[in-house]
Parts: C-alpha cells; sequence; structure tokens
C-alpha cells in the first residue's frame, strides 16, 4: 500500500483508491547501448506482469516507433506534433502489437528541437503534455535520442527517475559523468525530485573478464548503483524489432528476456509499486 511521500526516491502522492503513475528515463547520449531495446523490452516486461504502460519515442531516428511494427513514414501525428503543442497527446497514441500503447516519433522530430529551442519554458513541453495522459498509465518509459539536447532535457524533466543502460566495454563510461552532470543541472532547475535507479548494464559478455572489470571500475567511479543481472548479449535482440515485437515475445525463455524480466520485477519492487488495477 502506497502512502504518501518518497518511496526510493521517488514522488509518490496517491489519492484513495488510486495508483500512480512512474515515469522513467531511459538515457544515455551514446548510441548504440540499448536504450531503444531497453524502452522495449522492460515495457514489455512491464505489460506481462499487468501495468499499463506508455513508451515515447524521442529519437528523431524513430527506431522505437519502427521496431514495435509502425511505420514512422506513415503516420499522420506523432510526438512532434506534441511537443509543439499542436495536438493533444492522446490524439497521437497508437496500440501495438506488444500490448504496450506508443508516443511514436517521425522523422520531423528533428524539426521539433529546432522550434522548442526558441519557446519559453521549452524543457516542459513533455511534461506538460504527458500531465494529460499519465493517469491512463503505470508506467511511462521515455526511449531518449543519443544526445543531451532540449529532447533529452525534455525526458529528464519529465521524468521521476533515470535508468542508464551501458555497454560493458572499454570506455563505454565516457559521457556517464557527462549524463550525471546534466541530471545534476536537470534538479537544479527543472526538476528538483529527479532520481537515478542505476546503470544497467548491456550487451554483456560474460566470456570475458573485461566486461566484469569495466563494470567494477564504473560502481566505484559513480555513486550511482549499477543493476544487476547484466542483460547478456545475444543475437536473439536483432531478430525482434524486425517482427515488430519485442524479445519477450520472439524469444520468450531466452536468457534476455528473462533478464529484463527481472529488472522490470525490481523496478517494480524498488518503486514501491504495488498493483492497483
Ligand atoms: P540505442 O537505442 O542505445 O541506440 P539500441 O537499443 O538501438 O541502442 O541497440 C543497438 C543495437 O544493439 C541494436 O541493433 C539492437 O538490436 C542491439 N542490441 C541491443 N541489446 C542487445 C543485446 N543484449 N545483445 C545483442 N544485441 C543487442
Ligand atoms: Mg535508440
Amino acid at each position: 500500500m502506497l502512502t504518501q511521500g518518497t518511496i526510493g526516491g521517488v514522488r509518490v502522492q496517491p489519492a484513495e483508491g488510486t495508483t500512480v503513475t512512474i515515469t522513467l528515463a531511459v538515457a544515455n547520449q551514446k548510441g548504440g547501448v540499448a536504450k531503444t531495446t531497453t524502452v522495449a523490452s522492460l515495457g514489455a516486461a512491464l505489460t506481462e506482469l499487468g501495468y499499463k504502460v506508455l513508451l515515447v519515442d524521442l529519437d528523431p531516428q524513430a527506431c522505437l516507433t519502427f521496431s514495435l511494427g509502425i511505420d514512422p513514414d506513415a503516420l499522420e501525428l506523432s510526438v512532434h506534433d506534441v511537443l509543439l503543442g499542436r495536438v493533444p497527446a492522446a490524439m497521437a497514441l497508437q496500440q501495438t502489437d506488444d500490448g504496450v500503447t506508443l508516443l511514436p516519433a517521425a522523422i520531423d522530430l528533428t524539426g521539433s528541437e529546432a522550434r522548442l529551442v526558441t519557446r519559453v519554458g521549452r524543457e516542459f513541453a513533455l511534461r506538460d503534455a504527458l500531465a494529460e495522459i499519465s493517469a491512463d498509465f503505470d508506467w511511462v518509459l521515455l526511449d531518449c535520442s543519443p544526445s543531451l539536447g532540449i529532447l533529452t532535457l525534455n525526458a529528464l524533466t519529465a521524468a521521476d527517475t533515470v535508468l542508464v543502460p551501458l555497454q560493458c566495454e572499454t570506455l563505454s563510461h565516457r559521457g556517464v559523468g557527462q549524463l550525471l552532470e546534466t541530471i545534476d543541472e536537470v534538479r537544479k532547475r527543472t526538476n528538483q525530485e529527479l532520481d537515478v535507479v542505476g546503470i544497467l548494464p548491456t550487451l554483456f559478455d560474460g566470456r570475458t573478464t573485461h566486461a566484469r572489470a569495466v563494470l567494477a571500475d564504473v560502481a566505484i567511479r559513480y555513486s550511482v548503483p549499477v543493476l544487476e543481472p547484466p542483460v547478456p548479449k545475444s543475437v536473439r535482440f536483432a531478430e525482434a524489432p524486425a517482427v515488430g515485437r519485442s524479445i519477450l515475445t520472439t524469444a520468450p525463455t531466452s536468457r534476455g528476456a528473462e533478464a529484463y524480466r527481472v529488472h522490470a520485477r525490481q523496478l517494480v519492487a524498488s518503486m514501491g509499486r504495488s498493483r492497483g488495477r
């Protein structure tokens, strides 16, 4: 049972008989670290647990949208129109075969960055847009683009907490410090309560001692939890987006799918969520 206050560093203020929505930004300005894969897989895992999940594609390359079986080029409305205040978020939502709801991206999101930059309150566009619909969802997962630009600042401003996927390779930690500094700035300016769940090791090759050494180094270097278990490297992850589903559907018993299920359960536990629907 949730009570008013802070659980796991996350704001919770449920009214009697209602549940709280938790908004999680998956961010790392490095590309190819499995942000999009993590959003799709965690979204599917949380859906399996019975939660209502909204995924938001904030990358102009629209990989999340595409990987969930929706053609970004065929969309009439996308998160771009929502961020610019042209339509309410509810109008741009898409249902996916994976069971999650998606606020999709299209290539015109590149244009949103340029337009948003000139606006007053530009960091708050996403937060304001999501405020109208987030009560319909238990979890909102934000797939950030590989930059620390205005779209990522919007995600960090709208989020309760941040998950940082990290590929276990030499020098992969470079950039984590910069991301954590950005998170500190966001706390000072636009989102005082922003929390960090931790670093999620991805593309992990357990056969090498090197990957473990990288993780140990990251754990010492930054005072942020490194989450267990690492998500194993597997070709199964490459297969899933091609058919518009997550790995939880295409390879449900694979170690990769299991790892994301564990993380979904841990997120639920650490956020103190009880299933309220
Ligand atoms: P990002 O969103 O950070 O750019 P993606 O999620 O698009 O990263 O992943 C980059 C590539 O790595 C994709 O081709 C994806 O299928 C692949 N990938 C992601 N996670 C794994 C994994 N655990 N094992 C193998 N390949 C993976
Ligand atoms: Mg991506």
